[in-house]
């Protein structure tokens, strides 16, 4: 935390593009209104940077003042199609490593749902900067992509334990694990063994995995079961949207991103250009996301001030055009922040804002080799092969080529279906991508070199893939079909 010689606890505010300008100024002026001791200092990033010619979208003087002040309040940004590649939002996400997504998710007052009375108040914990969303991928033929999901067990302690200390934060009493290990028992079980080895450390919250569909299942046919759900990466995306649905869409859905150093809080939405300069939008998720900032810059009172504040507005009847339509008297975007402050000091008796504690960020290590193995051994390799014959003519093939090799063909997969050799079963419609598995004993790479020299005799080989054994335990899974 930043603070200026005046004792003001100081945030670099990023207004964004679009309804950006609208909804940052509505959020500073409820912010600056509690008497805070908040400083904002403002800096842009997104289209006009780009305009700009600066391909990342976020200028030096931005990227020094996060630095410096290490807390970000951010309207949305666009990227616009043609100047830049990159987003300025992930481009933000990635420089400052803020593995954690935060996405609360609460019935309001006054914005009916067909979940209105149930009472959902769940959180969403998303990891957010590993999984499918690293963007490491490749082409394998002309017809046949890959996409490389790599998750680490430094990355999953990190948001496992940001799970559980959030849930001590704000008094709850659950935190669910949702992934899909069932299928991907190295990527997505490497999240639920963490939470399973990490979950005991908390035995005041109670703890259970769910598997990511049930999950999506369960939060539309009952979604008050939940209280906070920790996640992957593209899991999570998916399931916070759908939270997001369930209490009046995305005028009221707040987000944190939190990172080691850096915290950068922004709202779910994007800019909404329709709406850029009309005064109609509703300011509450950004407000909201101003709201989890001050809570983690320790201004417990200002929150709550600000979170009841808005509780009995929308209690009131006070409103913006995405709750009431164009037709049902909707305040613009200042009159409802107007009346948001005219309410400071005010508690409804059905809506109050949690109590809340500092939130403990976790001390995980950052040492690369987070994991260490201390016997290792290969015991194979996996050859992907660019060919359009058959399963058959290729198995041939690459049996004669090996024919000298120590490494011995156990079987080719198509897309993980075990296609050679053919033990009867379903046949597969092939492509031009196979997985070659060969196993040996004591396997150097000269060996490998010598196999993939061989094969390369008569077959595009695209990938190598080295199976491994750590500690005795084999680190790669089996094709289906294969024994
Ligand atoms: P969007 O800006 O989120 O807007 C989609 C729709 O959501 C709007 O048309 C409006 O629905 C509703 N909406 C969004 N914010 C609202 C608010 N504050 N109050 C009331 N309604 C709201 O999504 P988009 O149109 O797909 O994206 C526009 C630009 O934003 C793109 O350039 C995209 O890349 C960017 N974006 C940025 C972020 C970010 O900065 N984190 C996130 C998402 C998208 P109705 O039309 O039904 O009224």
């Amino acid at each position: 935390m930043h603070i200026t010689p005046e004792g003001k606890k100081l945030v670099t505010l990023i207004p964004g593009d679009g309804i950006g300008v609208e909804v940052s100024d509505a959020t500073r002026t409820i912010i600056e209104a509690t008497g805070a001791p908040i400083e904002f200092e403002v800096h842009l990033a997104g289209a006009e940077v780009f305009k700009q010619g600066l391909p990342s979208g976020v200028p030096a003087d931005t990227i020094e003042s996060i630095q410096r002040t290490r807390v970000a309040l951010k309207g949305p940004l666009e990227t616009p199609v043609g100047f830049g590649e990159k987003s300025a939002n992930v481009t933000l996400r990635k420089l400052f490593e803020t593995y954690g997504n935060i996405r609360p998710a609460r019935e309001f007052p006054g914005v009916p749902t067909p979940y209105s009375g149930r009472g959902v108040d769940l959180v969403i914990v998303r990891e957010n900067v590993e999984d499918l969303y690293a963007g490491i991928e490749y082409m394998q033929t002309p017809g046949v992509a890959e996409c490389l999901k790599l998750i680490s067990r430094k990355g999953s302690e990190k948001i496992v334990r940001l799970a559980f200390e959030f849930a001590r934060s704000e008094g709850r009493k659950s935190v669910a694990c949702a992934t899909k290990s069932n299928i991907m028992k190295m990527t997505e079980g490497m999240l639920k063994r963490a939470f399973e080895d990490i979950a005991p450390e908390y035995p005041d919250i109670e703890s259970w995995h769910v598997i990511v569909d049930n999950c999506a299942h369960q939060l539309v046919k009952l979604p008050e079961q939940f209280d906070v759900i920790v996640t992957t990466n593209m899991n999570g995306d998916i399931l916070s949207d759908l939270s997001s649905a369930l209490i009046g869409g995305l005028g009221f859905a707040p987000s944190a991103n939190i990172g080691n150093d850096v915290a950068i809080f922004e709202a779910v939405h994007g800019s909404a250009p329709k709406y850029a300069g009309k005064n109609v939008i509703n300011p509450t998720a950004l407000l909201l996301s101003g709201v989890m900032m001050l809570r983690h810059l320790q201004e417990f009172e200002a929150a709550s001030t600000i979170e009841n504040a808005l509780l009995v507005t929308l209690e009131s009847g006070v409103a913006c055009r995405d709750v009431k339509g164009d037709d049902g008297g909707a305040a613009s975007t200042t009159e409802f922040t107007e009346t948001i402050i005219s309410n400071f000091g005010k508690v409804s008796d059905k809506w109050a804002a949690r109590e809340y504690k500092p939130l403990v960020l976790p001390q995980v290590s950052s040492a690369p080799d987070f994991v260490k193995a201390t016997d290792r051994k290969v015991v194979g390799i996996d050859v992907f092969v660019e060919s359009d014959l058959s399963a058959e003519e290729l198995g041939i093939s690459v049996e004669e080529l090996s024919a000298a090799s120590q490494l011995t063909l156990k079987m080719i997969d198509n897309r993980g279906t075990k296609v050679y050799p053919v033990t009867g079963g379903a046949v597969t419609d092939c492509t031009d991508a196979y997985r070659c598995r060969f196993i040996g004993d004591a396997v150097g790479d000269s060996d490998i070199f010598d196999l993939v020299a061989a094969i390369a005799q008569r077959h595009a080989w695209v990938h190598l893939e080295k199976l491994q054994e750590f500690d005795g335990a084999a680190t790669f899974t089996k094709a289906q079909g294969e024994d």
